[in-house]
């Protein structure tokens, strides 16, 4: 289940800004790291200091105004490099990411494999639904399955297109604070399991102790901070 080509990720001295009414806002700048294939980092830091922004340049959806961020091998996006999304190996599940309602989770999961045979989008999904532990879910509709569950099927729809890089924001915070810290723990597993390089965000303290291998603290679009997490 390790992706093929999974490489580290990279970004160096990146600035990405938006331009608005009164000028170009400058939302992240100077940002550099580098997160090696396999392991989950964790973005923390108050709304608004960039968290957001950081995964929508890294995802291709804004451009970066200086430095680089890479892939490997790959420059996915440069002063003069833009690699559209769907051509950078990097899978999404953002917190207003719903399923579809009218496909069952089977479906949704394989939504991402649409130009595959049927049979391998079929062993795909029934692959991932017994990774995420809803082995007997796959012809369920979203509103027969609890948030929780519903959550964990979104993230196996990101997974299963094997993507060189997860990205997640704050995919939990709409889930009650029980479920919330049950799928923390239980997505650390999931992604460990699957061998998936992640780069999640919150703005949770103890989630991105429970989750990441390294946890980053933004503050006003910098990088104050980047610590490797201790497990015993
Ligand atoms: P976070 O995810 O950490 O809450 P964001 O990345 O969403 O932060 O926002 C960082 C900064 O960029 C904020 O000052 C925000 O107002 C600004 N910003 C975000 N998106 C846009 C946008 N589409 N246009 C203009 N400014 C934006
Ligand atoms: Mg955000």
């Amino acid at each position: 289940m390790t992706p093929l080509l999974s490489s580290t990720l990279r970004l160096d001295e990146v600035r990405i800004a938006y331009d608005g009414g009164r000028g170009r806002h400058v939302a992240v700048d100077q940002f550099s790291l580098a997160l090696d294939a396999g392991q989950i980092a964790c973005l923390l830091g108050p709304s608004g200091c960039g968290k957001t922004t950081v995964l929508r340049a890294i995802a291709g959806f804004e451009p970066v105004r200086a430095g680089r961020i890479s892939l490997g091998e790959v420059t996915l996006s440069s002063a003069t490099v833009h690699l559209p999304p769907e051509r950078r190996r990097v899978g999404m599940m953002f917190q207003e990411y719903a399923l579809f309602p009218h496909l069952t989770a089977a479906q949704n999961i394989a939504f991402g494999l649409r130009r595959q045979p049927r049979e391998a989008q079929h062993a795909r999904a029934k692959e991932l639904l017994a990774l995420v532990g809803l082995a007997e879910a796959g012809g369920r509709y979203p509103h027969e399955l609890s948030g929780g569950q519903q959550q964990r099927i979104a993230l196996a729809r990101a997974l299963a297109p094997s993507p060189a890089l997860l990205l997640l924001d704050e995919p939990f915070s709409n889930l009650d604070v029980d479920t919330r810290e049950r799928l923390t723990a239980e997505v650390r597993d999931i992604l460990k399991h699957a061998g998936q390089t992640a780069l999640l965000v919150t703005h949770n303290q103890a989630e991105a102790q429970a989750m990441a291998d390294h946890v980053g603290l933004m503050h006003n679009g910098r990088l104050a901070r980047w610590d490797g997490v201790t497990r015993t």
